[in-house]
């Protein structure tokens, strides 16, 4: 009676594993995950808005506000970056629904048959 040893690949700790930020299922080690990485910035159009009031009073009111605001969440308002790790249906899904905003978060499919081909 010949025992024939099973060679379990998945003896990595469970705790090693990552989990798809998106729907929380774990990616375990050494499959593919994918990485997302958003950089959102403030973009200036050099249009300057011909000012209502003097440029000084502008300027106070502006200094006002820039007090006002936490540094940490002004900063985010002219640069972010945000880091995803998704697993591979989340990160399918995230794709199409970046490059069909329109379709909103649930798109029903229009034409069936170029899926089915
Ligand atoms: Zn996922």
């Amino acid at each position: 009676m010949g025992t024939k040893e099973r060679r379990n690949r998945k003896t990595l700790k469970e705790t090693e594993s990552r989990t798809c930020m998106r729907c929380s299922c774990s990616l375990p080690r050494g499959d593919l995950s994918y990485v997302i990485q958003i950089r959102v910035f403030a973009d200036f159009d050099e249009w300057l808005v011909e000012p209502r009031e003097g440029v000084d009073q502008q300027l106070e009111e502006l200094m006002k506000q820039v007090e006002q605001s936490d540094p940490e969440n002004l900063e985010k308002e002219v640069y972010e970056e945000i880091t995803l790790v998704l697993c591979k249906s989340c990160r399918d899904r995230f794709v199409h629904e970046i490059q069909h905003p329109w379709e909103g978060p649930f798109p029903i499919p229009m034409d069936p048959s170029r899926i089915i081909h």
